[in-house]
């Protein structure tokens, strides 16, 4: 039984690139395909104030640009193109590709989250018209002028603090009346200036002619809804895993649809490993994906191991 290569690699974020410079290094043949530019999720970061070994503020893509260097550096072919489906075919997984069907005896994803949407009126209609899910792509179209940002999390903390650097008009609500992000970011969101946070608070219609105007905001505690000025909205409330590509395996995934791996990445199919934001994990961050990166790679490889005494060759 031949396959194509030794292991395929589906994402080249921080996950992806680890795991594929860790499994080049231990001599097998990788193949990382990816549909975008390598990074992923990394690159749209502004500032990286705490990936180990950086003391001073990173910019999130000249860290993706040194994953993808070093990868690169230990002979691991990328590949632009996108995996639609893996299957298992008499013993091999097959990943079909904008480039026709691979086989290999391993796959690891890491094809990571995609945002979600608030769907709501206005939030379609005016996406790219002030309606971003990414501060540090759009912020600086609306330097000065009134922002506002829905959600309280880790991410909503980090791209409102981000944006009160363009504005002193930064309108941040939650729908709730604390933060989920970490503390010491909540904290820093609520101390700063330029940030009015509004507990309790949910979007309910964007409106505007050719850009954003304004938005229409309910206060879910007092029941009373109100028009906001606004000529952006930034949202984000969080992810949806990307899992599509595994669903003919039956891959078990937990109640929110992150898949489940056990400590060595490995899911439910022998085989077949998660790492990174797609992976059921309590604690998602660049430095966690990449360490799970390195783990599956290590895992991979001995799974190679086992079959090169069998069949495989
Ligand atoms: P998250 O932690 O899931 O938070 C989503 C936030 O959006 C929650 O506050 C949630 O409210 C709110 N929300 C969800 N659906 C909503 C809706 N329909 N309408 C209004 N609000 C809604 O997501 P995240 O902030 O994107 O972070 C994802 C992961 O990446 C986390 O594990 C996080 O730790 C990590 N991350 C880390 C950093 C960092 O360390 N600097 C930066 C970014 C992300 P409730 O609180 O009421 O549920």
């Amino acid at each position: 039984m031949k396959a194509d290569r030794d292991v395929i690699i589906i994402g080249a974020g921080a996950a992806g690139l680890t795991a594929a410079q860790y499994v080049a290094r231990a001599n097998l043949n990788v193949l990382l395909l990816e549909e975008l530019a390598p990074g992923g999720q990394c690159l749209i970061i502004d500032n990286l104030e705490n990936y180990p070994g950086f003391p001073d503020p990173l910019p999130g893509v000249e860290l993706s640009q040194k994953f993808e260097e070093q990868a690169v550096r230990f002979g691991v072919d990328i590949q632009t193109s996108s995996a639609h489906s893996v299957s298992k075919k008499n013993g091999l997984f097959q990943v079909d590709t904008d480039n026709g069907p691979l086989t290999s005896p391993t796959v690891i994803l890491a094809t990571g989250a995609k945002h979600k949407k608030l769907g709501i009126p206005g939030e379609e209609e005016f996406s790219g018209r002030g309606v971003s899910y990414c501060a540090t792509c759009d912020g600086p179209f609306f330097k000065g002028k009134r922002m506002l940002v829905a959600g309280g999390g880790d991410a909503a903390c980090d791209e409102a603090l981000f944006l009160a650097k363009l504005t002193d008009q930064v309108v941040m609500i939650h729908r709730r009346d604390r933060f989920r992000a970490q503390k010491a970011l909540a904290e820093r969101t609520l101390n700063n200036p330029n940030i009015e946070v509004r507990w309790n608070t949910e979007p309910k219609v964007i409106k505007g002619s050719a850009k954003v105007e304004e938005v229409v905001l309910w206060n879910n505690e007092k029941d009373e809804t109100y028009s906001e000025k606004v000529e952006a909205v930034f949202v984000f409330i969080g992810s949806i895993p990307q899992t599509q590509v595994a669903k003919e395996l039956k891959v078990e995934l937990d109640e929110a649809g992150y898949i489940v791996t056990n400590q060595r990445m490995e899911t439910n199919i022998p085989g077949f490993f998660a790492i990174g934001d797609v992976r059921s994990t309590p604690f998602r961050q660049l430095v966690v994906a990449a360490g799970e990166g390195a783990i599956a790679a290590h895992a991979a490889s001995q799974f190679i191991d086992e079959l090169k005494g069998e069949a495989y060759v």
